[in-house]
């Protein structure tokens, strides 16, 4: 296969950011979250380099616990929205899964089990989101009904913030006040419980947020939590990079146009270069005229529209460029998210929705 088009996953660096959880959050244990096949970059390698690592790993799914322990991982592994239906908790204890409960329904249908095995469940809280999770109320409702359960082992709490990424720390605050008050409650009652809140965001700005387990996800993989407005405070390390390679070089003149739709027009004599790269690869077909492209190290700007095996770039501007030179759509040298701000998403999206057409290597640590 000769297609240049290609994805290098750096397992070291994972490693590297991990080393920034722990600097950031020394005493909380790590619940690695590899869901979505760990955003993109692969659930079974990504888990493997860290297993040593870290205490536990997150999914979103049985279907992802059950890949990972195709690949022999042995660590608890947490199902962040639980199961899907009740069928699905026996299946999710023999796995060695841990489960969200969201909803007194999961509740319910937990009671109803005849299952003699013990289930580890995380009661998850809704405290502002309003997504998922139960009341404070419901929670000491199902707390009450859980912890008397013989098919219950332990209970832990869980929430979730909706803007821990926000230079303004009101919302998370209030999330919080939220949480302490009802974990204070508890404990006047006797009922001491480990407790997990803090996402990649709140791990690095929010240290009152840390508590026994932390959930980095998208820190792991280099890529700041944060928008480009606001400085990230750890020191990390892309992982992933995606990268091709210049196939066509062309000089346009004014007033001529690129791509489909005539979307880009030369306003002087240019020099177009075409990349082995689409959206059929998961370039971004939103990504806008001007969205930064290092071609031969140095930075071109995406012109016309995105197709779905080509992009082309204007590299009037740039010293010395030829067919087959190297070109990097994001990683090491361009951060991802500046790629998805032109493309008005965000760094998350672009990584996990790479295509399957992609030929994909991995740096071992
Ligand atoms: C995905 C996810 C995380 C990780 O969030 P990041 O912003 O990627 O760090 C943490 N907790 C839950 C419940 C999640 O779904």
């Amino acid at each position: 296969m000769s297609r240049p088009t290609h994805i290098q996953i750096d397992l070291a660096a994972i490693k590297h950011n991990l080393q920034q959880v722990k600097t950031f959050a020394p005493t909380s244990k790590v619940i690695a979250m590899v869901k979505a096949n760990a955003y993109g970059h692969g659930a079974a390698e990504v888990s493997l380099a860290i297993a040593e690592q870290v205490d536990m790993f997150g999914v979103c799914c049985l279907e992802e616990a059950l890949q990972l322990r195709e690949h022999g991982i042995q660590h608890s592994i947490l199902l962040i929205e639980g199961c899907f239906e009740a069928s699905e908790y026996k299946q999710a204890i023999m796995a060695g899964c841990e489960c969200v409960i969201h909803s007194m329904l999961q509740v319910k249908e937990l009671l109803n089990l005849s299952s003699v095995m013990k289930l580890k469940v995380w009661l998850k809280v809704d405290s502002g989101m309003h997504r998922l999770g139960l009341t404070p109320h419901e929670f000491i409702e199902a707390y009450q009904l859980l912890h008397t359960s013989e098919m219950i082992e332990s209970i832990q709490l869980l929430s979730h913030f909706s803007s821990a990424d926000d230079q303004d720390k009101t919302s998370a605050l209030t999330q919080l006040t939220l949480l302490q008050s009802l974990i204070k409650t508890q404990i006047a009652q006797g009922h001491n419980m480990p407790v997990s809140l803090a996402n990649s965001a709140a791990l690095l700005t929010l240290e009152q947020s840390h508590y026994d387990w932390v959930r980095p996800g998208i820190m792991l993989y280099g890529i700041s939590p944060f928008r480009s407005n606001m400085s990230c405070p750890a020191d990390l390390q892309p992982v992933m990079s995606f990268t091709s390679k210049v196939i066509a070089l062309r000089n346009i003149e004014i007033g001529e146009s690129v791509g489909y739709g005539d979307a880009w027009t030369a306003k002087r004599r240019s020099l177009i270069a075409t990349i082995a790269v689409g959206y059929g690869d998961g370039y971004p077909r939103t990504a806008s005229s001007g969205t930064p492209v290092l071609v031969n190290g140095q930075r071109g700007e995406l012109v016309g529209r995105v197709s779905m095996d080509m992009i082309c770039v204007d590299v009037t501007d740039l010293l010395s460029v030829n067919i087959n030179d190297p070109v990097e759509l994001w990683g090491k040298n361009l951060a991802v998210n500046e790629v998805a701000e032109h493309a008005g998403t965000l760094g998350y999206e672009l990584v996990t929705r790479m295509t399957g057409r992609v030929r994909r290597s991995f740096i071992p640590v």
